[in-house]
């Protein structure tokens, strides 16, 4: 079997066929979380479950007994304050990372109060540009910022795993980086992004067939073909923050003063951690 982590919706029969891989459950329900937990961890290991709802995260009705689960949840905004800090000395006890979506430009504000409350947050894109002034506030605060907070993503993941010399990919952070994740479905059909399988796009079909997904060719393509746009003659490659962006907004019609403008400061952001992170461990070492 292969060493991705697979992320599948909760299906018995399907789980029945995974043996000893780690697995992220996605599903939209609140309900049976604690069954899911015990039923994928019997012979697979639960990496955490992905609950995608439409409810504002102030009126989730958070439970005591997700106390220990690995819940990652998106929520298309932060809703009601005071809701929300009716539940937030439970919130803070749980395991959990909570996603907002870039359209609400409150959840901009929402994810720097969980993120000074010490709560993993992170912000997700919609098809809809975001406010790339917001965006870059809350990159800068969230990377220069001193004062102590929980990281934000995909901020925190871009910079704490940047490679200066080569191409860093934060949809790591969405379970979307085929280097890493599979996307399944309930018919066995396997996609290297959550958008592919949505979009009918398999690679292969079939559990048996992951045992030797490093031949498939469609994969095979896909890694020799996922920095291709950089030979392609449009703005993206000619882009100084090609290598962090990797042409996620490429369908913007003003690079100039948005993505581009945008992608530079974070990678400024990546470069300066990095080098803060590296100067800490020089210092270290010669104690
Ligand atoms: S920042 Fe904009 S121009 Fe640069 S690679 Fe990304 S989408 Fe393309």
């Amino acid at each position: 079997m292969t060493d991705h982590i697979l992320v599948c919706p909760f299906n018995k029969k399907l789980l029945d066929k995974i043996k000893h891989n780690a697995i992220i459950i996605r599903t939209r329900d609140f309900k049976d979380l604690h069954h899911i937990h015990r039923e994928v961890n019997k012979s697979n290991a639960l990496h955490a479950i992905k609950i995608q709802t439409e409810t504002p995260l102030a009126t989730i009705s958070f439970q005591e007994s997700w106390l220990h689960l690995p819940l990652v949840i998106y929520s298309p905004e932060f809703g009601d304050y005071k809701d929300f800090s009716r539940q937030l000395d439970l919130i803070r006890k749980l395991n959990i990372r909570i996603f907002l979506s870039s359209q609400h430009e409150f959840n901009f504000t929402g994810l720097r109060i969980l993120s000074s409350l010490n709560i993993s947050c992170g912000l997700f894109f919609n098809e809809e540009p975001p406010n790339w002034d917001l965006l870059n506030d809350l990159m800068h605060y969230d990377i220069y910022g001193r004062t102590r907070h929980a990281p934000i993503e995909p901020f925190h993941w871009l910079a704490s795993h940047y490679e200066p010399a080569g191409y860093t990919d934060y949809n790591s952070v969405y379970f979307n980086n085929p280097l890493k994740y599979f996307h399944i479905n309930e018919k066995e059909q396997i996609a290297l992004t959550e958008t592919d399988l949505l979009n009918n796009n398999y690679i292969d079909e079939g559990i048996k067939t992951l045992d030797t997904i490093e031949k498939n060719k469609k994969y095979i393509d896909f890694l020799n073909r996922r920095y291709e746009i950089m030979l392609q003659m449009n703005e993206c490659a000619f882009c100084p923050a090609f290598r962090i962006c990797l042409a996620k907004f490429q369908n913007l019609t003003d690079k100039k003063n948005t993505c581009k403008s945008f992608f530079s400061d974070f990678m400024d952001a990546a470069d300066y951690y990095f080098s803060k992170r590296n100067t800490i461990r020089n210092q270290l070492w010669q104690l």
